[in-house]
């Protein structure tokens, strides 16, 4: 029988919080369990650092419209 680990996510779930992080507030067990796995993998944090470049990208994007 596999252990049941409830906060292991995959890369697949990981990146699909990350993303879902950036519109609404996630719930504090998708939070725990998106921080394990950024802790434990090698790709999804360079995903993570990504988005928030194109976060801060958009952000001035949006600033230079408003002017
Ligand atoms: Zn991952």
């Amino acid at each position: 029988m596999k252990p049941v680990y409830p906060l292991r996510r995959t890369c697949k779930e990981a990146s699909a919080l990350l993303i879902a992080r950036e519109d609404r507030a996630l719930p504090w067990v998708e939070r725990l369990a998106l921080r394990v796995h950024l802790a434990m993998c090698q790709a999804c944090p360079r995903f993570e650092r990504q988005l928030l470049t194109m976060r801060n990208a958009m952000g001035q994007w949006r600033h230079y419209t408003d002017e």
